[in-house]
């Protein structure tokens, strides 16, 4: 972490000289600009805007969030921009001094959505809480809605004159995040089974915590281990088998083969959970949203919560 922060200065340090041998660059057009980190806030942003104004993410899609170093011109568009939407949390602990070393007046209007919602404290794959609070806070549907509307707030301070317009987008945005929220609930009701099992990283305790779904996984949180310890496969094999599952998860763009190794010994299926923490290059060629990756949960959820006993 503290290399990622010298990186960091360093990388201001150029794009600080950058603007001195070449004088202001100015913005491109006049609408406003709205930078954000990950794929979700990007989604949010772009609903609440249809067009009205520049949205932009640093996440190149297909890329993973916990690995991200922020370029020179990723510095230049925090820079540039006149909102600039952050997760806050570990993965993006290289945004805060970048802050604090672009100047009070370089500064845009920055949004750091932990600040809007309530924490959840991260759980390790027995789930026992630990001290750091999980920063995963999308995946809740019902902190999705807060969000875009606290978007569409201060996007409207902004920009006055579409005040009506951010209004509007956002309220049918809110609409269909709601729609999507009832069509899981309706799945989780009518199932027997509440239990997931994750054979891959577990990103996804805000949503389990708001559709109260029991779960397993191989790893906690967004852990960068490969490999889980033994105790820790046969506990998922042992569920399955308990519990008669007949279909796991694992997540998109996963980089284990924990979730195929395991449905090959237990005779189960795999279907892919959208953390929608990033976004694959062709989801984000198609304009695939955020409701959109949920509309495949409520899919896969249905499969996953369809065991034996049903
Ligand atoms: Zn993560």
């Amino acid at each position: 972490m503290f290399l990622k922060k010298i990186i960091s200065i360093f990388l201001l340090f150029v794009v600080t000289f950058a603007f001195c041998s070449c004088g202001e660059v100015k913005k491109s057009t006049d609408k406003i600009s709205v930078v954000t980190t990950i794929f979700p806030y990007y989604d949010f942003a772009r609903s609440v805007s249809k067009g009205t104004c520049d949205v932009d993410m640093l996440l190149k899609p297909g890329s993973d969030v916990h690995s991200f170093e922020p370029t020179p011109s990723d510095i230049i568009k925090i820079r540039n921009a006149d909102l600039f939407i952050y997760n806050g949390g570990e993965s993006d602990e290289w945004v805060d001094s970048i802050l604090e070393s672009l100047g009070d007046t370089d500064k845009p209007v920055v949004m750091k959505m932990t600040d809007y919602v309530k924490p959840l404290a991260e759980m390790d794959a027995d789930h026992h809480a630990e001290d750091e609070e999980d920063e995963h806070i999308w995946t809740s549907l019902d902190n999705a809605k807060t969000l875009v509307s606290k978007i569409s707030d201060e996007v409207s301070k902004l920009d006055q004159k579409h005040k009506t317009v951010y209004n509007k987008n956002s309220l049918d945005y809110i609409e269909k995040i709601s729609k999507v929220q009832i069509e899981i609930e309706n799945t989780v009701n009518s199932s027997k089974s509440k239990k997931i099992v994750v054979g891959d990283r577990f990103p996804l305790l805000y949503f389990a915590t708001e559709f109260s779904l029991d779960w397993e996984c191989a790893f906690p949180g967004c852990s960068t281990e490969t490999e889980p310890s033994l105790d820790r496969l046969s506990k998922l094999t042992d569920t399955i088998e308990k519990d008669k599952i007949k279909t796991i998860l694992k997540l998109e763009m996963s980089e284990n083969k924990v979730a195929d190794t395991l449905a090959d010994e237990t005779n189960t299926k795999v279907r892919t959970f959208y953390s929608a923490e990033s976004v694959s290059k062709e989801d984000f060629a198609n304009n695939v949203t955020y409701v959109d990756l949920m509309k495949r949960n409520n899919n896969a959820l249905k499969e996953a919560l369809s065991n034996d006993t049903n």
